[in-house]
């Protein structure tokens, strides 16, 4: 799928893979996958060598440590910085400012990937790279310039600011203002559940510049150093442990109107162009998830003896795995779909990736927490992977609009467009 316009991803991407080729299998390879599952199914060789990367630098750079990182809530930033190195900080973000141009479908494949080595910390890099797509693709030339390249090395990191303590679901209701004095807006009010606050360099605020309603909402990028920005304590969570929630929080916080994203008044629509694709991408993290957990449960099968035998030769357990299987490739087949709809702007886009996000968070979820079953109470214990797969994808049926509002927007998106 990546065109011509991917080269500064490809170079990166080549010359690691010509480093390291000893070292790459692909996921059927490395774990004995059965051929019906393999995620490498149907992609070009371009998009199979992104994929072996990536499962590549999860298994390595990632898998290793993700139980550490969750236990002591580390946010791994040289880690994320050695992904960017790849082109992970930018995956769909311009060449021309740094980033590695490659299209929505190949995102989800190298998140996908990704997320089999640490969910939690993939969900941040896909947060940080819809950020970054924001800033590209509604800022200006100088803003472009002075963001998109520290964003893609992931010399700095991004937070996306939308939900507030009394507007979540509905968003469009959010009360932070910005009142314009001069050449700067001063900011006032509070965000809720902010990935990566504190922690970030860079905050993309929606806030109210206009009246009610959507139509009121501007995007403006605030930078870390801006008096009047402070943050809240560290959420204590139930998952996604190595990424911090804060609330950030506005005071007075004077924002140069130069570091307004589009006009005024489309703050809304840009904060929602850019959840179309955050929903493809915390999907795919789901995905990754379930494709490891697919295989735990099935290597648990085959070795544990109950009743005088292996799990494996029960039948009951396996038309389990053969429906957590099937779910797994359904899943897969439509969030690529999503993703190409999304990469075409089709008219369909918005409800395919909202269709995507329901059915993928919620199957996906489903056969992680399966596969926990799978290993009776072993799968209870922190040593065991499992547990951590369905901890810290269960948010994913929650942010990004929850998987109701995903049903709001599906609906809506029928009955408007009915005879
Ligand atoms: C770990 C974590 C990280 C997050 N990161 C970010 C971030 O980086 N940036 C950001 O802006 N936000 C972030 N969020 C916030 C997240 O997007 C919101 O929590 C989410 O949108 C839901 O809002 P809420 O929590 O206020 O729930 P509410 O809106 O209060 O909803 C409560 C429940 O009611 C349901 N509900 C509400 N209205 C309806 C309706 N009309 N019909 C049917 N059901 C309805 C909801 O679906 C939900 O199940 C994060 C949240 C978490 C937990």
């Amino acid at each position: 799928m990546a065109a011509m316009g991917t080269l500064s991803g490809v170079v990166r991407l080549s010359s690691y893979i010509g480093r390291s080729r000893r070292l790459i299998f692909n996921s059927a390879q490395r774990r004995g996958i059965a051929s019906c599952i393999d995620p490498a199914h149907g992609l070009s060789d371009e998009q199979k060598e992104f994929q072996k990367m990536a499962f590549d630098f999860a298994a390595h750079e990632m898998s290793p440590h993700m139980a550490e990182w969750d236990e002591k809530e580390i946010f791994p930033v040289e880690t994320m910085r050695k992904a960017a190195q790849l082109g992970f900080g930018g995956i769909y973000v311009q060449p021309e400012v740094g980033g590695s141009g490659l299209s929505r479908l190949d995102t989800s494949v190298i998140f996908e990937a990704l997320s089999t080595g640490c969910v939690s910390t993939t969900a941040y890099i896909s947060i940080h790279n819809m950020c970054n797509w924001m800033i590209d693709t509604f800022g200006n030339t100088e803003q472009r310039e002075k963001f998109c390249p520290e964003l893609c090395t992931m010399d700095k990191f991004a937070s996306y600011c939308l939900t507030e303590p009394g507007s979540g679901s509905d968003a469009a209701s959010l009360l932070t203002t910005a009142k314009l004095e001069g050449d700067h807006y001063i900011l006032n009010g509070s965000k809720a559940f902010i990935s990566g606050g504190g922690d970030t360099d860079v905050y993309i605020v929606m806030c109210r510049t206009g009246g009610k309603g959507p139509k009121g909402i501007s995007c403006v990028v605030v930078e870390k150093d801006t008096p009047g920005l402070s943050f809240g304590k560290k959420e204590k969570k139930v998952g996604w442990n190595s990424q911090p929630t804060r609330a950030v929080i506005l005071e007075d916080c004077h924002v140069p109107v130069t570091n307004r994203l589009g006009q005024e008044g489309q703050g809304f629509n840009i904060a929602m162009r850019g959840l179309n694709g955050g929903r493809i991408n915390i999907a795919s993290c789901s995905l990754g998830a379930a494709h490891a957990c697919v295989q735990l449960a099935r290597d648990h099968l085959l070795v544990r003896k109950q009743f005088g035998e292996t799990l494996s030769n029960n039948q009951f357990l396996q038309f389990k795995l053969a429906e957590m299987a099937t779910k797994l490739v359904a899943s897969r087949l439509l969030l690529r779909e999503a993703a190409l709809a999304l990469q075409e702007s089709r008219s369909d886009a918005v409800s395919l990736c909202s269709m995507a996000k329901l059915f993928v968070t919620d199957e996906c979820f489903n056969i992680c927490n399966q596969a926990l079953q799978m290993h009776g109470g072993y799968g209870y214990l922190k040593d065991y992977a499992v547990q951590q797969f369905v901890r810290d994808i269960r948010v994913h049926q929650i942010l990004e609009g929850t998987n109701e509002v995903m049903r709001m927007i599906i609906a809506r998106s029928l009955l408007s467009e009915s005879g």
